[in-house]
């Protein structure tokens, strides 16, 4: 009877979903996402580094490294002087992601929210800018592909909200309200196009997980050093994971049989200890010099460095990007070349070392970029820092007078990013058995083959991923 079959994947992403609240604390209170569980296979899913959003979304998709694609994070060198910095948008991919070979393959695709699809481009279907979209009412700059598909989504849901503005406040009712606002407008679009469009490949990006985690951590986790019991926040992220909860059961009954259905993260979530000031370390190392010492906070491309006497500076964001003032390369540099490598090893040693204000060794990992990727493109840096497994994020301005913070300095931030994100895989045609099968040893760039997999188009041989 599955002769005619038309096989179909619908893949919801929820950005930054961990696999300690959705596998572990909460699975018995998640009756949908458990449903799926059960059925299906499931596990971890291990990030890119460095898991953030931008690159990691565009990794999976592509099934490529961020050196091979060529960005860092959101904000990346333009070029090795020391002013041009350029965001990584959709123009900055210049690989097929899993809708453009599926396009070209004659399926029909709709993705709504994507990380890096903004601006959008030409599908065989409909794409939905994602959370980088500056505006969604500028008909010279389309937030969709087609620029007609801006009506549509304003007659069905008013002012669609690509993300929430200025997720980063002490302001947790206005944040909460926002976050709701938000999904519901794109879930109820998404709800409608699943049932009434037509569609091979269909996916989308819920960034609430992600902003909900970011500013009410605190609330959720008793054993963050900012704890505090409210009668609201704490559940604020219980909360939210049962109303998705209830969202994703209304969608994979709206869904057939012949539909797989992924549920997928970018990478987890975890609580942020605090910062390491990262230009005041390398100043207080002697690696880094300025012409003067800023009275109040500054971001590094606002301070005066003397480039003559720095061989070394950083950057903040929950990662640290390193950079060497080399000879040669950079308009002033002093590093020779052929001491790159000590340096860098230096660096490394020192960096691994770091102790937190009570001496602590927090576990802090340095990553060269051409040890951890297949091709190095673009202005990399020149190492890559998990400062305490991430458990500290990197703060690059300075005037903290201390390589310690407990504030954020671009804004309330409760978590940071962890290296696993959860992966659960349901196709209603294999039955994985009692409590599902669980899997191991999945990254990423495992999903782009997997789905092409799935809707039986074949894998480009450049895809670094495997199908599981
Ligand atoms: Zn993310």
């Amino acid at each position: 009877m599955f002769m005619n079959r038309r096989k179909k994947v619908l893949v919801i992403g929820l950005d930054c979903a961990p696999p300690e609240l959705v596998f572990e604390q909460w699975r018995d209170e998640l009756p949908n996402f458990k449903r799926v569980m059960d059925h299906g296979a499931w596990g971890k899913l291990e990030s890119c580094i460095p898991a953030i959003t931008v690159p990691a979304w565009s990794s999976m998709m592509s099934s490529k490294d961020p050196g091979t694609l060529g960005f860092y994070g959101f904000r990346n060198r333009g070029d090795y002087s020391y002013e041009k910095n350029t965001l990584a948008n959709s123009n900055s991919v210049k690989t097929d992601r899993v809708w453009d070979v599926l396009s070209r393959a004659g399926k029909k695709v709709i993705t709504v929210g994507v990380p890096q699809t903004y601006p959008p481009k030409p599908v065989n279907g409909i794409q939905v800018g994602c959370f980088l979209t500056p505006s969604t009412k500028n008909p010279e700059r389309p937030y969709t592909y087609p620029a007609s598909v801006m009506q549509e989504i304003e007659s069905i849901v008013g002012e669609y909200l690509v993300d929430v503005p200025n997720f980063r406040t002490d302001d947790k009712d206005y944040l909460l309200r926002q976050i709701y606002s938000m999904t519901e407008k794109r879930l109820k679009l998404v709800k409608k196009w699943i049932a009434e469009k037509d569609w091979d490949f269909f996916m989308f990006v819920e960034m609430g997980t992600d902003r909900i985690h970011h500013g009410l951590w605190k609330y959720h986790d008793p054993t963050h050093h900012k704890y505090e019991v409210h009668p609201v926040f704490n559940e604020s992220i219980h909360n939210y994971y049962r109303y998705l909860d209830n969202e994703i059961g209304q969608i994979l009954d709206l869904v057939d049989e012949n539909t797989t259905v992924f549920i997928v993260s970018d990478h987890g979530a975890k609580k942020m200890d605090g910062g390491i000031c990262v230009n005041e370390w390398l100043i207080q190392e002697g690696y880094l010099t300025l012409k003067s010492m800023p009275s109040s906070l500054t971001a590094i491309d606002k301070c005066e460095i003397d480039w003559s006497k720095t061989r070394v500076w950083g950057d903040g964001g929950y990662y640290a990007r390193i950079f060497l003032n080399i000879e040669g390369r950079e308009p002033q540099g002093i590093v020779k070349p052929g001491e790159v490598e000590a340096l860098r090893d230096e660096l490394k040693a020192k960096f691994e070392a770091i102790v937190d204000p009570h001496g602590v060794h927090i576990g802090t990992t340095v990553y060269k970029p051409r040890e951890i990727y297949h091709e190095v493109n673009g202005v990399p840096p020149d190492l890559i820092v998990y400062f305490g497994d991430l458990f500290w994020r990197s703060v690059g301005t300075v005037g903290h007078g201390s390589i310690y913070t407990f504030e954020n300095d671009t804004g309330p931030d409760d978590c940071n990013h962890a290296q696993f994100g959860i992966v659960i895989k349901h196709d209603p045609q294999v039955d994985e058995g009692p409590g599902g099968r669980e899997l191991s040893g999945l990254q990423l760039m495992d999903m782009a083959p997997t789905i092409l997999k799935q809707l039986d188009v074949p894998v480009p041989a450049d895809m670094q991923g495997r199908a599981f």
